[in-house]
């Protein structure tokens, strides 16, 4: 989508700080990090949040899950948090699906 920041992200036309990489997903550090560790997952293609994933894309949102899976082994983190704020009142404020991933810190349940 043209005018998304985070599409323009994963095709580089914003530079971010890239934490991982492939045909499907790009992965980048949080420019507002919340703990010592907190990267976003996205995928490629332009998925506005989970509320739209259905049949037709949940394999490359199930990816993005793998690819959580080998940063979090590769980084050597053994406890971490993966959310996905869905609409505004959720605390979405960038329309296109991302995940994020944070860890290193002690963290607090449920949150606020
Ligand atoms: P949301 O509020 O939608 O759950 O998460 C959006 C996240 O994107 C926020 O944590 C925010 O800090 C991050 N973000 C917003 N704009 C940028 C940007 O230009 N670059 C990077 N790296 N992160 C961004
Ligand atoms: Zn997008």
């Amino acid at each position: 989508m043209s005018d998304c920041l985070f599409c323009k992200i994963a095709a580089g036309e914003i530079p971010s700080s890239k934490v991982y990489e492939d045909a499907l997903c790009y992965a980048f550090d949080d420019i507002d990090p919340k703990a010592p560790t907190h990267f976003l997952v996205i995928p490629k293609q332009h998925i506005p949040s989970v509320a739209a994933v259905d049949e037709s894309n949940s394999a490359v949102v199930a990816h993005c899950l793998a690819v959580i899976a080998k940063i979090a082994r590769e980084k050597g983190m053994d406890s971490f948090r993966v959310v996905s704020n869905t609409g505004e009142q959720a605390g979405q404020s960038v329309f296109h699906l991302h995940f994020h991933v944070l860890s290193g810190r002690d963290m607090t349940w449920p949150p606020g």
